[in-house]
């Protein structure tokens, strides 16, 4: 009968030391959700799936809280903040009283853009970046997020472009069989990004 010796581990070794500082490197992309409501109701949206439906509600987001996190451990870290929903532009407020308490960060928006003409000429300067949900096409958008989604878009962009600080890029979720390369060039022609 073979008689094997255990090994353990050095004592010196376990427990094992906890980094003083959990988040590693000096960027972090904060993703705050703002609120769950939605002016919109697109077919695929995962806010009106099973459970969810009709759970949907304002977000009660503490910004003192938030400043809390901020001072224990993102200082000293280059902060690039994504503004998530629902659909974000309805809880303005709370954008803006992110927004004007750490200046120093940086601002993405992401949105079905339909109210993007709501927002004040200083928050369109400030965001570095606005991504907007669109499917492709007139058809094919409209066909999942509603009739007239696809113009007001296209109208909001194009109204707003001159007062926004960064750059717009079109979110696309390209499910569609029928969705063609041209409309995907199209959408190229009044975004930045694709
Ligand atoms: S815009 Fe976004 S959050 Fe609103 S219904 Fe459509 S997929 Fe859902």
């Amino acid at each position: 009968m073979n008689t094997h010796t255990i090994q353990f581990a050095s004592a010196t070794t376990w427990p094992p030391v906890s980094d003083v500082d959990p988040i590693v490197g000096g960027r972090v992309e904060l993703q705050l959700l703002t609120t769950l409501k939605c002016n919109l109701k697109c077919s695929y949206c995962s806010l009106g799936v099973g459970e969810v439906l009709g759970t949907q509600t304002e977000l009660k987001y503490d910004i003192d809280q938030l400043t809390a996190f901020v001072d224990k451990h993102l200082r000293d870290k280059e902060v690039y903040v994504t503004f998530y929903g629902g659909e974000p532009t309805l809880n303005r407020a709370m954008m803006e009283n992110v927004m004007r308490r750490f200046p120093e960060f940086r601002f993405q928006l992401q949105t079905n853009g339909t109210l993007l003409d709501s927002l004040p000429d200083w928050m369109l300067h400030r965001l570095s970046n606005i991504l907007v949900s669109i499917d492709g096409g007139e058809q094919t958008t409209d066909g999942y997020r509603g009739r007239g989604v696809w113009r007001q878009v296209l109208k909001n962009v194009a109204h707003v472009g001159d007062r926004l600080g960064g750059s717009f890029t079109a979110r696309v979720t390209w499910g569609h069989p029928d969705t063609g390369f041209e409309e995907l060039d199209d959408l190229a022609e009044s975004f930045d990004y694709l």
